[in-house]
């Protein structure tokens, strides 16, 4: 158990009115506990939202040692709030400590501080249709030292951002860009971890996408540049001929939560469901023999993506009529059913805070 010490703002900020986007808008307050080789983590405290101060030197502006994680609040009609498997996300934060050589929180301390955090603005979580309350824990080395080694001294912070509908005019389709040039993580890498890191490696890709009219890159694996891997920050599904594909965790890809929950619920319902790997060949194949019948992202932020147009080299698929398929629709309701309160949760996913 964390003894947190709150400190409540004097000057609360206005609520946004209107259109929210995404993570924009900051809530009255942050966390934050502070890690030293000698104490271990102490000092959390709730505070009000302000900058941070430190030396130019910081190791975390010279060598990156950061990671992250993103997960969200939910407020139903009757004013009860929520948090979607946190477990999953104080875990993984863990996974990708370990990875970039910075300490561990202990899981239970990691939900407590979230939603302790969550409880302290409960007024920020809007409750329009699609509407929630972005979570972003993070942890930053902040040791002030040039040399290259594992910082001494951390920060874990977390933020609170409300955010719009993802889909204002329902799920439409994204066009999605296989990237065949740039990689994003390789074997032995940190494609497993949540590390700015690898967001910053993919900016190049992303953008030479964009410029070119699709949304998102979907990553081939960085080895063969055969492979499918997943979308910038979600992971990929496939229907084809019947059967959910979705590439196999094997080191490079993220994995997500709401991969697993998608996973989780397409073998209660009974769907063949298959986890390897899928080449973009084989993807093309399937398309000719009109046997690709839906594609979809999953990520905390979107839940369910479902993508209208694949295009690989110089080819350009479109996947099914343009609009978005059963199972993706049914994933979707589903999901997002379950994390405001509106659907049975057979699986116990959803916390009461
Ligand atoms: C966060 C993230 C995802 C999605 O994970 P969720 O836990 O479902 O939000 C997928 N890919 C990448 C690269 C990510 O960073």
């Amino acid at each position: 158990m964390l003894n947190i010490k709150v400190t409540r703002t004097t000057s609360p900020k206005k609520k946004p009115e209107g259109e929210l986007g995404f993570g924009k808008i900051f809530t009255d307050h942050m966390f934050e506990m502070t890690y030293t080789k000698n104490q271990g983590w102490h000092d959390a405290k709730i505070k009000p939202f302000s900058n941070l101060s430190l030396s130019p030197a910081t190791v975390i502006f010279h060598y990156g040692q950061e990671i992250f994680e993103g997960l969200k609040a939910y407020k139903d009609e009757s004013g009860k709030c929520y948090l979607f498997r946190p477990d999953m996300n104080a875990r993984r934060m863990n996974t990708s400590a370990k990875r970039l050589c910075m300490p561990e929180i202990p899981e239970e301390d990691f939900i407590q501080a979230v939603a302790e955090l969550v409880k302290t603005d409960r007024d920020w979580i809007p409750t329009n249709p699609g509407t929630s309350l972005y979570i972003r824990p993070f942890m930053i080395a902040t040791e002030e030292f040039l040399g290259v080694a594992p910082s001494n001294e951390y920060k874990f912070m977390i933020i609170l951002s409300p955010s719009g509908a993802y889909y204002k005019d329902g799920l439409n389709p994204v066009k999605i860009w296989i990237e065949d040039e740039y990689v994003r993580a390789v074997r032995g890498g940190t494609g497993f971890t949540k590390t700015g890191a690898n967001y910053a490696i993919g900016l190049a890709g992303q953008e030479k996408a964009h410029a070119d009219g699709y949304s998102q890159v979907l990553w081939l694996d960085g080895i063969e540049r055969k492979y499918v891997e997943e979308v910038g920050a979600m992971n990929i599904f496939f229907v084809i001929d019947g059967k959910v594909v979705t590439p196999l965790l094997n080191g490079s890809i993220l994995p997500g939560v709401t991969r697993n929950t998608v996973l989780a619920l397409c073998n209660s319902w009974g769907y063949p469901v298959e986890e390897r790997k899928i080449s973009a060949e084989e993807l093309l194949t399937a398309q000719k023999n009109g046997k690709l019948e839906e594609v979809f992202g999953t990520g905390t932020a979107a839940v369910i993506s479902p993508v209208g147009t694949l295009r690989f080299q110089d080819e350009v698929l479109t996947v099914g009529d343009g609009k978005i398929g059963t199972l993706s629709q049914k994933l979707y309701d589903t999901v997002t059913g379950i994390q405001l309160g509106t659907c049975e949760d057979p699986f116990n996913w959803r916390m009461e805070i």
